[in-house]
């Protein structure tokens, strides 16, 4: 397979004609030319970037100049189907093969693939390596019908990312068994250690790296601390996403089921997601996600890699993730469209204490969690700092941006207070108690003596009589509690998970203690002024996905045609976005097509869905 290719349409014709965009963006032209004249690839882009278009037009081209059959390997078999769904409305010939089929269907589409009467052959990696498929593929390589592969959510290779899958390791093997067949990796998130595990756990040594920007800029990111969670979580949808569709993530799968639970007494429509439930019923809730509107799912993190609903209104975090590759994957997940978008997390001490526990607990080896007690440190300071969320962000993926004014720092930039002697206090305080009680005490205790409440406890070990009994009367429990919480993220408390997650002194406590090392921390927003924040700040405040520049007319054409994508996706058994989006819609609402002429050129519209659906819109805009 040389260089020379001569596909039959040009790659901007394909982007036209099957696709229904007019222009490129970003990086993906230059990618496209690249991995269609047979060069290996690794595609960095963020979620929502338009990274499927780079494999897909390429195996399009290529299929064309009679290239044979691109092989697409993702790890989500529950997607598949949609995914193709999508391909197949664009007219493109795509299949999946996984254990969802029926013997006598995989048999069908192996012969069909041994014919190279395919385009498209989407395959999980565990599938991909057995012995069986590969005789497959080595039919098809020795008649030079196996154009090249593409490796999507590559950082499943990696066990730095978040995402670890053992089976991808074992794809080294198309690299050895089939050298020369391009390869490109595709991947939402890599920090600079995953990219470079990427390289060398799929030996793409020498392939060229695309590396888009990783700026989400129609996110707004908020962190706010956690006082009643729930509570403000409640309050976050109510006030700004009533209606919406959108992802709440929970730690848990008791939480998932609890507050799927509390915001369904609420009037939410909102449904539990997490690998306990019956696989069944989990097929189930995504499904109801992915094609009904309005619906928020609460799920662990074993939810939403590869979904790829572009109508995501917010993604809520009510437990602190690990890190912040998780956080901004996981966050990603909303506003795929470019309408904007809400990303909300609630964050605590209790959440640091934990994560840094699950650390400690792990049976991994020192080294790991070195590494991983690093990027929890890295969030901590994301969630702590008082400056831009964005700038942050994004500088943990080594890239120089300005303050975004679409984050919660940016749009009310918070006072900072002088901790630094209430941290005195605390520490001071638990190296009293230590001397007094050989042994070591929690968070709650501690900040009781600070502020010299007799408890019950207090009084069982006799700490009302320590010098430092009462010495922070004058802080609130908010107060020293975000001191603790910065002195355990900065790492000058530890938290021992072993015995009831008491504090001890580290080795960096003693600067703080002499003065030394100064503790700044953002004020506490108190909870009236959080509400008059939010309300101060709409209209802009609400990411509101509907078309706001419609007319009382267009919108009553734009519900039309929505009513009526919504019978054929369910004709179809595909989500409704798959059909035409939104932005498609309210662009055909908008400008009123009198002839099929008319409707050529609106985005979103490829030479297929004119054909199947052109003179159905035409009647809807008519009625
Ligand atoms: P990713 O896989 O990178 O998260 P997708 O490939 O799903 O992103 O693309 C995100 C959305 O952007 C999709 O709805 C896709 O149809 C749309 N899109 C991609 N490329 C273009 C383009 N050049 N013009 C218009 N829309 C595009
Ligand atoms: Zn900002």
């Amino acid at each position: 397979m040389g260089t020379d290719v001569v596909p039959t349409l040009s790659s901007s014709q394909i982007l036209r004609e099957v696709f229904g965009y007019e222009q490129f963006r970003g990086p993906q032209e230059a990618i496209v030319s690249h991995v269609i004249s047979g060069g290996d690839a690794l595609v960095l882009m963020p979620t929502g970037g338009g990274k499927s278009l780079c494999y897909q037009i390429p195996a399009i081209a290529r299929q064309q100049a009679g290239q044979g059959v691109t092989v697409v390997i993702s790890p989500l078999i529950a997607l598949m189907h949609d995914q193709v769904g999508a391909l197949h409305e664009a007219g493109v010939e795509a299949e999946f093969l996984n254990s969802t089929l029926t013997g006598e269907q995989a048999s069908a589409l192996e012969k069909r693939l041994l014919r190279a009467d395919l385009t498209m052959l989407y395959a999980a990696p565990e599938r991909i390596t057995t012995p069986r498929f590969l005789a497959l593929l080595d039919s098809l390589h020795e008649r030079g019908l196996l154009s090249m592969f593409a490796i999507d959510e590559a950082h499943c290779v990696s066990q730095w990312g978040h995402d670890f899958r053992p089976e991808y390791r074992a794809l080294t093997v198309l690299h050895e068994r089939y050298a020369g067949v391009p390869r490109m990796a595709l991947t939402a998130t890599a920090d600079a250690l995953t990219r470079a595990d990427i390289v060398e756990r799929l030996q793409l040594e020498d392939a060229q790296q695309f590396v888009s920007s990783f700026d989400r800029p129609n996110i707004r990111y908020k962190i706010v601390e956690k006082k009643d969670a729930t509570q403000q979580l409640l309050r976050f949808i109510q006030h700004e996403h009533e209606g919406d569709a959108g992802i709440v993530y929970c730690q848990s799968r008791r939480k998932v089921e609890d507050i799927a639970q509390t915001l369904c007494a609420a009037g939410l429509n909102a449904l539990p997601y997490h690998a306990g439930l019956d696989p069944m019923v989990r097929q189930t809730h995504q499904d109801s996600f992915l094609r009904e509107d309005g619906i928020v799912m609460v799920a662990t993190i074993a939810f939403g890699m590869g979904i790829d609903k572009p109508d995501v209104r917010f993604v809520a975090h009510l437990d602190m993730p690990k890190n912040i590759e998780g956080y901004y994957q996981e966050t990603g997940r909303a506003g795929r469209d470019g309408a904007p978008a809400n990303a909300w997390m609630g964050y605590g001490l209790q959440d640091v204490v934990n994560q840094r526990r699950m650390i400690d607990e792990s049976p991994a080896g020192d080294d790991f969690k070195q590494v991983m007690r690093g990027k929890l440190d890295a969030l901590l300071t994301l969630a702590e700092g008082a400056d831009c969320r964005r700038v942050r962000l994004l500088a943990y993926f080594d890239e120089a941006s300005l303050p975004c004014m679409n984050c919660d720092n940016c749009l009310n930039p918070p006072n900072v207070w002088d901790g630094t002697d209430a941290a005195r206090k605390l520490l001071s305080t638990i190296y009293r108690v230590q001397q007094a009680s050989g042994i070591s005490f929690g968070a709650g205790h501690i900040m009781d003596i600070v502020r010299g409440k007799t408890t019950d406890k207090v009084t069982q070990f006799g700490h009302e009589g320590l010098t430092t009994f009462g010495i922070g009367a004058s802080f609130s429990e908010l107060q020293l509690r975000g001191v603790l919480r910065q002195l355990i993220a900065t790492g000058a408390l530890n938290v021992d998970g072993q015995a009831f997650n008491t504090l001890q002194l580290t080795e960096q406590s003693r600067a703080v203690l002499k003065g030394e090392v100064a503790v700044r921390l953002r004020e506490s927003v108190s909870t009236p002024a959080e509400r008059k924040t939010k309300r101060g700040a709409s209209p802009s405040s609400k990411p509101n996905a509907a078309p706001l520049t419609l007319d009382d007319a267009a919108q009553l054409r734009f519900a039309a045609l929505k009513a009526w994508r919504g019978e054929v996706a369910r004709e179809h058994n595909l989500p409704a976005y798959v059909i035409f989006h939104d932005a498609t819609l309210a662009a055909i609402a908008e400008r009123v097509p009198q002839t099929l002429d008319d409707l050529q050129g609106i985005s979103g519209i490829g030479a297929k869905k004119l054909e199947a659906y052109g003179e159905e819109v035409l009647r809807v805009v008519g009625l």
